[in-house]
Parts: structure tokens; sequence; C-alpha cells
């Protein structure tokens, strides 16, 4: 009798096994915190409306607030985007990843918790044609390097902090800061949580000289940070890691690669939680057959690719693109964009989880112009 074996119980590992365990398949879950929650405030938690609710968790005790509007400062230039309704969630990723826990026990998947595989065991395993090894294990996966799958490449490192006493400018909007100045691939943010607290933080490209804790420091020397925080108080500090780049390949032989591991995130905004359920959701279809009825786990690769690779290819291409801009780059896009109309279309249009599906829109528009 064939049994899974999932390394990390981050959301995605979880919801695999939920929906695994769920289908009646052996399911283990090895995380080597002692809580599923000691790893996730190292990550922010906004996830799109649309996204959420196709994640079939019961996330609403995790909401924090409800977010409709989006302000991009760059080149000394602002683009605004304003939704009707809420377009957005702020979740609270501890609560979060908690719930995908409890609903994964409740389904019957094992979860062992404090338990870090060393490779030695991971490739012991590998050797027992009856488990299917799953490395959810984030960003610098250790499934991956002990198997050899192929490298990331490039990582965006993370900066965040929470600050209680803020002047929160807007509860309901994020603010995106990028600037070439401060490091290659710079990018910084606000999240609300309230109308007094707030996180910030940056990424910048593993490839820049600078560590992400000095590039922080700089974003908070200008001038909207500064009024932001100026007499509110830091009560978090987290550095992280965000994959830029999907793996190449994701399954070998009797071991698949979802998530972080995978470098299954939109690289314009670091968002993986969307995207990397989507690809478990692939996963547990493709070890479903291959359990009953010995269909090759390779059709997981073929499936994830092409129902999301064109859309994961569209985030890389487009950071790319602004991420080699420099300031003044930027300020002449966003005027243009903003004369174009761009502000307009995005607060009716934008998608942050479906690029693709937002440029159809705007060919349909300017076809029936
Ligand atoms: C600063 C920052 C902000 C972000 N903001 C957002 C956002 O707003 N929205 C969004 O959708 N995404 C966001 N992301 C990305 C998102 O957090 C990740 O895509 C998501 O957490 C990936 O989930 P995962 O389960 O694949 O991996 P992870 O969440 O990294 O979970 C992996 C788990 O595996 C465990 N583990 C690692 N190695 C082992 C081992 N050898 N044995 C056992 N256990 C192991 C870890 O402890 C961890 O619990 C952000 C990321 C960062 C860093």
């Amino acid at each position: 009798m064939k049994r899974v074996i999932i390394v990390g119980a981050g959301v995605i590992g979880l919801l695999l096994a939920k929906r695994l365990a769920r289908d009646g398949i052996d399911t283990t879950v090895y995380e080597s915190k002692r809580r599923v929650s000691d790893n996730a405030a190292k990550a922010s938690g906004i996830f799109s409306k649309d996204g959420l609710s196709r994640l079939d968790v019961g996330w609403r005790g995790a909401l924090v607030t409800t977010l409709n509007g989006a302000t991009i400062f760059a080149g000394g230039e602002s683009f605004r985007v304003e939704t009707a309704g809420d377009k957005a969630y702020v979740l609270e990723r501890g609560k979060f990843v908690e719930l995908c826990a409890k609903e994964a026990c409740e389904a019957g998947a094992g979860i062992v918790l404090g338990k870090r595989l060393p490779k030695e065991q991971i490739l012991e395993m590998k050797k027992d044609a009856n488990n299917i090894i799953v490395g959810a294990d984030g960003a610098v996966s250790m499934v991956a390097s002990a198997v050899g799958f192929p490298p990331i490449g490039e990582h965006i490192l993370t900066y965040k902090a929470e600050y209680e006493g803020a002047q929160v400018p807007d509860p309901h909007r994020v603010e995106l800061f990028f600037s070439n100045k401060i490091a290659k691939r710079f990018f910084g943010w606000t999240v609300p949580y309230s109308r007094t607290k707030m996180e910030v933080g940056i990424g910048i490209s593993s490839l820049s000289k600078k560590t992400s804790t000095a590039a922080f420091n700089e974003f908070l020397e200008s001038t909207f940070i500064k009024n932001h925080i100026s007499s509110a108080k830091k009560t978090a500090g987290y550095a992280s890691i965000i994959p830029l780049n999907a793996r190449k390949k994701t399954v070998i032989d009797n071991v698949l690669l979802v998530g972080d591991a995978a470098g299954q995130v939109k690289a314009t905004t670091g968002g993986g939680i969307i995207f990397g359920a989507a690809c478990a959701g692939v996963a547990a279809g493709a070890i479903i057959e291959n359990v009953r009825n010995g269909a090759p786990l390779l059709s997981y690769e073929k499936m994830w690719r092409k129902r999301f690779g064109l859309d994961l290819k569209m985030h890389r291409m487009l950071h790319g693109y602004y991420s080699r801009m420099g300031d003044r780059g930027f300020a002449i896009a966003i005027k243009a964009a903003k004369l174009a109309g761009f502000e307009q279309f995005f607060s009716k249009y934008g998608d942050m989880d479906k690029p693709s599906l937002m440029m159809k829109r705007f060919f349909l528009r300017g076809m029936s112009k």
C-alpha cells in the first residue's frame, strides 16, 4: 500500500495533506518547527478575494483587514488603483496556517511536529517505491537539494517589521515602492493591519551586494515611511526569502516539489499561496491517480505548467522588465500609463493572480473601441 510523506507543514503542504487524506490516502506531514505557526510571521498575508475563495479553507478566523486599493510610488510619481468593493484580504499568517493544520488533521492526515527529516532519511525513503515524497519545505528546499532537482538560481531576500502606534494613511490600502537606487530589484511595501498598526517590508535580489536589513534601514529613511512610523514602536522583525523562478523540474521518480520548494511564486509581488495551492491541487490529483491506477506522477509536472505556467512566466517577465528600469524610467512609465487610462483599467480589471486574463481583457477592450 502506497503512502505519502510530505516534508514541511507550511500552508501548501497542509492543503495538499488535507486533500489527500480526504481521499483516503495514507498521508503524514513532517515539520521541523515545534508549532506550524513558528515560521509563518516571516511572510505577509495578502490574498486576493477570488484566490482565497478557491482555497477551500475556513480562513475567516485569521482575518485582519480588507483591502480595496493600492498606490505605487516610483521615480517621484504615484499610480493609484481603487476598486469598487473589497478586492483582497490581509490575514494573520500564524492563525491561517493553524487553521490549515486543523483541517488537515480533521481530514485524517498525520502531522509530526519538531521533526526535521535529514537528507539521508529522505534518500532512504525514496528507495521504497511505495513511498511518494513531497517536498513542501519552502524556498531553500532540503528535499530538492537532496534529490538533485535543478536550482532556483535567484531569490528575493526580504525583511519585514511590524509597528504599533503608526500613522496608517488608509487602513484598506497597500503601498508599493520601487527604486533601484537602494539595491538591485528593490521593492518596498506597507500593509495596514488597522488605523494604528502596520507592516513595512522590503525585498532585494539575492545577487545584490547589500543585506536585506541594510536595505530595510535605508528604506526607513525615506520620507514616506518616516511619516508613517515616526512615533511608532517596532514590535517584531523578520528576514526571509522568496524564490524568483520556478524550478526547471518538479518531479523526479517518486519525489514531487510543491509551493515555494518548486518556485511556484508570483515574481511581481512574491505572493505564493494562491499559485502554490492551485499547484498542490494538481499534485493531489496526480498522486491519487498514481495510488489508485498507477498513473505516472509526471502528469503533475505537465499539468501545472500547462495551467499556471503562462501566468507565472508573465509575472517573471514583468518583474524582469521593471526591475531593470531606473527611477527616471519608472517616472516616465507611470506618467504614460496614467495618460493612457491605466489607473481606471487596473481599478476595474486588475487581477493580482492572473495577468494573462487582464491582458486578454485589455486587448478585447482595445478592439471594441
Ligand atoms: C516577506 C514575505 C511576504 C510574503 N507575502 C505574501 C503574501 O502577502 N501573499 C502570499 O500569497 N504569499 C506571500 N509570501 C509568499 C508565501 O509566504 C510563500 O509562498 C508560502 O509561505 C509558501 O508556502 P510553502 O508551504 O510552500 O512553504 P513555507 O511556508 O516556507 O513552509 C515550509 C515549511 O517547511 C518546514 N521545513 C523546512 N525544511 C524542513 C525539513 N527539512 N523538514 C521538515 N520541515 C521543514 C518549514 O519550517 C516550514 O514550516 C510572502 C513571503 C515572504 C517572505
